[in-house]
Parts: C-alpha cells; sequence; structure tokens
C-alpha cells in the first residue's frame, strides 16, 4: 500500500483505492485538458470525478497498479492535495473576467503558484486572492489572502476551515502587485521559521501576539 501522498495517490475511504488529483493552477483549464481528464478517467474507470474545494479535478477510486499508468497518461504533475506544505492558491477570476474586479487576482495568484505551490513548511498553508472585498476566494479562511481594492491589495493572514475555524485579520493594505509578492515571502518565510507541526499561521500569529508578528514581517 502506498503511503498517503506517495505518487500523489491519496487513500480513500475503502483503504484499497486510491484518488490522483493534478495540479490546475487556479482552477483554469482548457477543453484539451478536460478530455484528457476524461479519457484517463475512462480508460481506467475511475469511479468519480470530483472537483475539489482546491479548484482542481480529482479522478478518485484508481488502483495501487494503475497509478504510474494514469499519471504518464495525464502529463500533468500531482497537486500538493496532502503534506506540510503549501497546498494551494484559490483565486476568483479578478479583472480578467469580473466586472466588479478592482485587481488582477488570476495575475497575482499565478505568480503565487509559480512560487509555493508545494512548498515544504512545517505545516499546511493554504491562499485565496480576489479581485475585490467580495472575497470570491474566501480569503477569510486562508492563511495568506490578497484582496484588491482601488489602492492596491489588501493583505490578510490567520484564516482557516477545519475543526479549528479561524477568520483572517488584515495585515497591511495599499499594496503594488511587487509589495504583496514581497509581503508573501516574508509571511511564507516567517511560518516556515516559527510554526510547528499542527499549527496554522493564525495559531503561530495568536501565540507570538499581533504587534510581534507585524514587526517580524515588516508590516
Ligand atoms: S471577489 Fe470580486 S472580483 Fe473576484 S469574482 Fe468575486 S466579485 Fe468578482
Amino acid at each position: 500500500m502506498l503511503k498517503d501522498g506517495e505518487k500523489g495517490a491519496v487513500i480513500q475511504r475503502d483503504k484499497q483505492s486510491y484518488a490522483i488529483v493534478p495540479h490546475t493552477p487556479l482552477g483554469l483549464v482548457t477543453p484539451d485538458l478536460l478530455r484528457k481528464v476524461a479519457d484517463v478517467a475512462e480508460k481506467f474507470g475511475v469511479k468519480a470525478l470530483k472537483l475539489t474545494s482546491a479548484q482542481r479535478i480529482a479522478l478518485v477510486g484508481l488502483h495501487e497498479e494503475e497509478i504510474d499508468a494514469a499519471w504518464k497518461e495525464l502529463e500533468m504533475d500531482p497537486g500538493a492535495a496532502v503534506g506540510l506544505c503549501v497546498r494551494s492558491v484559490k483565486a476568483c477570476p479578478g479583472t480578467t473576467f469580473c466586472r466588479l474586479a478592482k485587481q488582477d487576482s488570476l495575475g497575482l495568484a499565478l505568480e503565487l503558484d509559480k512560487r509555493y505551490h508545494g512548498r515544504k513548511l512545517p505545516w499546511k498553508m493554504k491562499m485565496g486572492v480576489s479581485g475585490c472585498i467580495n472575497q470570491c476566494a474566501e480569503n477569510c479562511i486562508k492563511d495568506l489572502g490578497f484582496i484588491g481594492k482601488a489602492n492596491g491589495w489588501a493583505v490578510t493572514v490567520g484564516g482557516n476551515g477545519g475543526s479549528r475555524p479561524r477568520l483572517a485579520r488584515l495585515l497591511t493594505e495599499g499594496l503594488t502587485t511587487g509589495e504583496a509578492l514581497d509581503m508573501a515571502q516574508r509571511v511564507v518565510d516567517f511560518f516556515d521559521a516559527n510554526a510547528k507541526k499542527t499549527q496554522r499561521l493564525g495559531r503561530v500569529i495568536e501565540k507570538m501576539g499581533w504587534e510581534e508578528f507585524r514587526k517580524a514581517v515588516g508590516a
């Protein structure tokens, strides 16, 4: 039996089958990609195709001996669906498509995804990028979030869902995209240096104190 996450496979409830979850940055897919996923799903007779909260498509119900062949046919990288790392960057359509957007959420999120998706950390971290204050990327429950406003990016930190949910808090605002990326780097590095296993960023900040944290990341 594979370990959870080995070969990009996630063990399922029956303890015999696996899901594989290709990396589809920001949930942007093409007709060709969807056709390929559908073809692989059909070829291996998966039990379900599940759209995930991380804007991915999980192929559920593969057998261990099928995992390598399925990945080879997909020609895609695994998404960081499990493990201690930056799991996902969720983004709304932003100024690319949405009439309400104030900032380019897809542009910022794509850069964040390139830099951090799968980066190893002491515990998991999720990011969200929304083009306006409506927060369609659910920034309020993301460890690190960016909200587009007329004067630039607002940065939120410390949110998470899960068994001990926590709402994110506003760290700073009025940042350019370059400044937002610099802040992301400092927050990720801070988490890497200060978190312990099972501690989401919000808990680390709570233990350290808000003002200390702000100083530590130069906010
Ligand atoms: S957060 Fe704002 S910009 Fe993004 S999809 Fe929602 S309404 Fe549109």
